[in-house]
C-alpha cells in the first residue's frame, strides 16, 4: 500500500478500498463487525512511523462521513431491502416434529420474512424472499409468481423463495399443501396464517424493489463447522445421528451490499444445515435466526438474509437448547464475519440472467391397495397413518399420483456467480457435485427454495435407505412413497440445461 502525501491516514479495510482519512475512525462500545477483521491503519505522522492495529475483540466503526473512497468502484447495481415480524399472534401448531404433542407457549424469537431486490445496469431485476419458516407450500409460490409478474411485472425465473427450515415456527401447510407431519394438525389457524403470510410477501416485495438505490455488491465466503452428516450406518440401516465421517459442505457464501456510504445495506448468507437445533415449543428463528440477529445488531443499518443450502442429510450438533442455538448462530455470524474480513471479495458485475424450470419427478412404484391395506396393521404408527390416508383417497375415488412437480431455478450474476435455487429438502451430495461440476467462480447452490415438498435424496442415499431416502414420505399426505432413484440425474441434467441455456451454448 502507498502512503499518503500528507497526515492523511490510510485504512485499508479487507481489500475494499483505499479510505483516505481524517481521524474519521471512532473508537465505540458498538461493534461493527462486519469491519471487524484484521484492519491494518498504516499512519503517516511527523516521526514517519507506521501502526498496524488488529481489531480482535474491537471496536472500530467507521464514522458514516466515511464517503469520498479513492478509487472506489462505481455503483453499478441498484439493491433494496424490506423485512416484516411474521410471527403468529396466537398460539400455534408448529412445524417440523411429528412427535409435538400440544401447541406452542410463545415467542423466544421473532420470524422474519425479508426481501433483497437487485437491479443490474440493464435493469433486468431479481427478488430473493428469505423466510425463517419451515418451507413454502407449492400454492403459495404459484400464488406469487403471478401477483409479482402482474403487479411488479417481475417474471418468474426472476423471484426466488427460500425457506430457513426453523422447526420452531408455525404449520401453515395444512389445509393449502398438506403438513408433512405424522398427524394432521388442526388446520384452520394454518390457512389463516398462510393467506396472511402470502399477503405480507407480496407487500414485502413491491417494499424491496421500491426501495432500490445505488450500491456496489461484493462476494466473499469462508467456512463453518457447525453442520455434521446425520446419515449415520448401522447393522440397523442408516439413523439419525451424528456421522463424523459422512459427507458436509462447510461453505458459507456472502454476498454484501453496500451503499454509497460503504456501509453495508443487505447481507445475503448461505449454509448448508438443518436449522433444528431445537425441538422446544416457542417460537424461534434456531440458529439462522440468530445468525441474521447478531449480524444485524452489529450492523447497525443492514439487514442480513439467510438462504439454506443442501441441508437434507446436516444436523447441526450439539442440539436441544436455547443457548446452543445461539452459539451455532454465532458461530455463522463469525463466519460471515470472516468472509468478509479475511479474503479479498470479489466485485459483482450484472447483468442479471435467471430460467426457471419444473421437471416431472417419478416416485418409486406405488404400492397397491393391498399393500397398503397391510400397512394397517403395522406396529409403526407413521406407517399406518401414511396407509389410511392413502387408503382414504382411495376409496375417494382418487388416484395416486406417479410423479410431481419439482421446479429448478438457476441464476447467473454476469460471469461470477452462478446460484442454483433447488426444492425441497436437498441432500449435500447435490451441493458438492454440483460445485465441481459447474463451470463458473463461484457456485452457490441452495436448498429449501420455491417449493419445500419432501427430502431430495442422491442416487446414493436414495440407495442406501434411511430416513431422508424413503422413511420421511410416510409423514406425508401428498407423496404416495418414495421417489424413484433417477431423480438426481433428472434434477442435475436440468441444472446444467438452465446453465447452458443462461450461457447462451
Ligand atoms: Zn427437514
Amino acid at each position: 500500500m502507498g502512503e499518503a502525501a500528507d497526515h492523511t491516514t490510510l485504512v485499508r479495510v479487507m481489500g475494499w478500498g483505499r479510505i483516505p482519512q481524517r481521524s474519521r475512525i471512532q473508537l465505540c462500545s458498538c461493534v461493527a463487525l462486519l469491519f471487524n477483521g484484521p484492519i491494518q491503519v498504516k499512519q503517516r505522522t511527523q516521526m514517519n512511523t507506521t501502526l498496524k492495529i488488529t481489531t480482535l475483540a474491537a471496536c472500530f466503526i467507521l464514522s458514516a462521513s466515511v464517503t469520498a473512497v479513492a478509487g472506489q468502484a462505481p455503483l453499478t447495481w441498484k439493491t433494496g431491502v424490506a423485512s416484516t415480524v411474521i410471527t403468529p399472534e396466537t398460539s400455534m401448531w408448529m412445524a417440523g416434529y411429528a412427535s409435538r404433542t400440544n401447541a406452542s407457549n410463545g415467542v423466544k424469537q421473532e420470524l422474519f420474512a425479508k426481501a433483497l431486490a437487485l437491479e443490474d445496469e440493464q435493469t433486468n431485476r431479481l427478488v430473493i424472499v428469505t423466510l425463517d419458516l419451515i418451507g413454502i407450500p407449492r400454492t403459495m409460490r404459484k400464488n406469487l409468481e403471478k401477483r409479482v409478474q402482474e403487479g411488479f411485472k417481475l417474471p418468474p425465473e426472476f423471484l426466488l423463495l427460500n425457506a430457513s427450515h426453523t422447526h420452531s415456527g408455525p404449520e401453515f401447510r395444512v389445509g393449502r399443501t398438506p403438513a408433512d407431519d405424522g398427524e394432521f394438525k388442526p388446520a384452520k389457524a394454518g390457512e389463516l396464517y398462510g393467506a396472511k403470510l402470502e399477503e405480507k410477501v407480496f407487500a414485502l416485495i413491491g417494499e424491496a424493489l421500491n426501495s432500490r438505490a445505488p450500491a456496489r455488491l461484493l462476494y466473499s465466503h469462508a467456512r463453518c463447522g457447525i453442520a455434521m452428516n446425520r446419515r449415520l450406518p448401522t447393522e440397523r440401516g442408516y439413523q439419525n445421528s451424528p456421522n463424523p465421517e459422512g459427507p458436509v459442505d462447510h461453505d458459507v457464501p456472502v454476498l454484501v451490499a453496500l451503499s454509497e456510504n460503504r456501509k453495508p445495506r443487505a447481507i445475503l448468507f448461505g449454509y448448508s444445515c438443518h436449522n433444528t437445533t431445537l425441538a422446544l415449543y416457542q417460537f424461534c428463528g434456531d440458529y439462522a435466526g440468530y445468525a441474521q440477529e447478531y449480524l444485524q445488531a452489529d450492523n447497525p443499518g443492514a439487514t442480513a438474509l439467510f438462504i439454506n443450502g443442501c441441508s437434507g442429510d446436516q444436523n447441526p450438533y450439539p442440539r436441544g437448547t436455547f443457548e446452543l442455538a445461539q452459539r451455532h448462530g454465532r458461530a455463522l455470524a463469525t463466519a460471515v464475519e470472516a468472509a468478509i474480513g479475511v479474503q479479498r471479495p470479489r466485485e459483482i458485475k450484472g447483468p442479471l440472467r435467471a430460467a426457471l424450470a419444473e421437471i416431472v419427478l417419478d416416485y418409486a412404484p406405488i404400492p397397491s391397495r393391498e399393500e397398503f391395506g397391510k400397512r394397517l396393521s403395522s406396529t409403526d404408527r407413521y406407517e399406518k397413518r401414511h396407509a389410511e390416508r392413502m387408503l382414504a383417497k382411495l376409496e375417494a375415488g382418487e388416484k395416486l399420483p406417479v410423479n410431481y412437480p419439482y421446479p429448478v431455478q438457476v441464476v447467473h450474476f454476469g460471469q461470477d456467480i452462478v446460484l442454483v435455487a433447488l426444492g425441497g429438502e436437498v441432500v449435500v451430495d447435490y451441493s458438492l457435485r454440483l460445485k465441481k461440476e459447474l463451470a463458473g467462480p463461484v457456485v452457490w447452490i441452495a436448498g429449501y427454495s420455491n417449493d419445500v415438498m419432501a427430502y431430495i435424496p442422491s442416487r446414493r442415499v436414495r440407495e442406501e435407505g434411511g430416513y431422508e431416502a424413503e422413511g420421511a414420505m410416510r409423514f406425508s399426505v401428498t407423496h404416495p412413497g418414495p421417489w424413484a432413484p433417477t431423480l438426481e440425474e433428472k434434477i442435475v441434467s436440468q441444472v446444467h440445461e438452465l446453465n447452458r441455456r443462461l450461457k447462451g451454448d
